[in-house]
C-alpha cells in the first residue's frame, strides 16, 4: 500500500501470457535478449478479432502487463539493479524492477503473427521476458518514427549484457531435446541468470523452462549444463 492514497483505478487484464518460462529464475532481464523465447498472448473471450484489426501491420508491439508474481513481495523506493552488480541502489523509477508501486511492466516485443482460433485472439511474439501466466493489461503498436531514439542517453544501462559461454555436458546432450528448445535453453543461460555478483562455482542451479528441468553450474564466464529432465507437473 502507498503511504498516501491519492486515487485508485481498477484495471482488468485483457489476456494472459503463455511463456516457456514457468518460474522467475532464468527469465531474461529484458525483452529481445533471447529471440527463441516465444510467447503467446491469448485475449479474453470478450475481445474479438475486431480489437486487433490492423495490428499485424506492425513489426513490434508494446505489451503492458502486471508483474503478478512480485505483488506479494511489495515494492521499494530504492532497488539494486543487476546491471550495477547488485552493489548500488537506484530509485525505483530509474529502473525496470518488478518491485514498483503498481507492479506494472512494459515490454517491446517483435510481433510474429496474430491468429484467430475459434473466435479467440492469439498474439504470438518472440523475445519474451515474461513469466507464464502473466496478466496482460494492454497492447499498443510500436511507432518507430516517434519512439525510436537509438542515440539517447541510457543512464547506468550501457549496451547489452556480456554473455556466458555455454557448454553442454554429455549427459545433458543426451536427454532428447529438439534443436529449438536446446537453443532456447542455451540462450537463456547465456544471459547469466545468477543474482548479481553471485560467484559460487560449486553451486548447481536449477531452472524450469519449456517443460524441462535444467541443471547447470557457472564457473568464471562459462555455464556447464549438467542435465535436463522433463518437468513432473
Ligand atoms: N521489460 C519489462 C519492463 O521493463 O517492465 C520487464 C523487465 S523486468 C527487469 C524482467 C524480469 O521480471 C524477468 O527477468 C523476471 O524475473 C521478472 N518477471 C517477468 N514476468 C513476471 C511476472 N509476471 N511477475 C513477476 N516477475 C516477472
Amino acid at each position: 500500500m502507498f503511504r498516501k492514497a491519492i486515487m485508485q483505478h481498477l484495471v482488468q487484464s485483457i489476456g494472459t501470457v503463455s511463456s516457456p518460462y514457468t518460474q522467475k529464475f532464468g527469465i531474461p532481464r529484458q525483452p529481445q535478449l533471447v529471440a527463441q523465447a516465444r510467447i503467446c498472448i491469448t485475449l479474453n473471450a470478450e475481445f474479438s478479432a475486431d480489437c486487433v484489426r490492423g495490428l499485424d501491420g506492425f513489426e513490434y508491439i508494446w505489451v503492458q502487463f502486471l508483474f503478478h508474481d512480485a505483488v506479494q513481495e511489495g515494492w521499494s523506493e530504492m532497488v539494486r539493479p543487476p546491471r550495477l552488480g547488485g552493489k548500488k541502489k537506484m530509485g525505483v523509477f530509474a529502473t525496470r524492477s518488478p518491485h514498483r508501486p503498481n507492479h506494472l511492466g512494459l515490454s517491446l516485443l517483435p510481433l510474429e503473427r496474430v491468429e484467430i482460433v475459434n473466435g479467440q485472439v492469439r498474439i504470438w511474439c518472440s523475445g519474451g521476458d515474461l513469466l507464464d501466466g502473466t496478466p496482460v493489461l494492454d497492447i499498443k503498436p510500436y511507432i518507430p518514427f516517434v519512439e525510436a531514439k537509438p542515440d539517447a542517453r541510457a543512464g547506468f544501462v550501457q549496451g547489452a549484457p556480456e554473455l556466458l559461454k555455454v557448454v553442454w555436458q554429455a549427459a545433458a546432450q543426451q536427454c532428447g531435446l529438439d534443436a529449438e528448445t536446446q537453443l532456447l535453453i542455451e540462450s537463456s543461460i547465456a544471459q547469466d541468470p545468477r543474482p548479481a555478483y553471485q560467484n559460487l562455482p560449486e553451486r548447481v542451479y536449477g531452472m524450469e523452462i519449456a517443460g524441462w528441468n535444467v541443471h547447470f553450474r557457472i564457473v568464471d564466464k562459462t555455464a556447464y549444463i549438467e542435465g535436463c529432465a522433463p518437468c513432473k507437473s
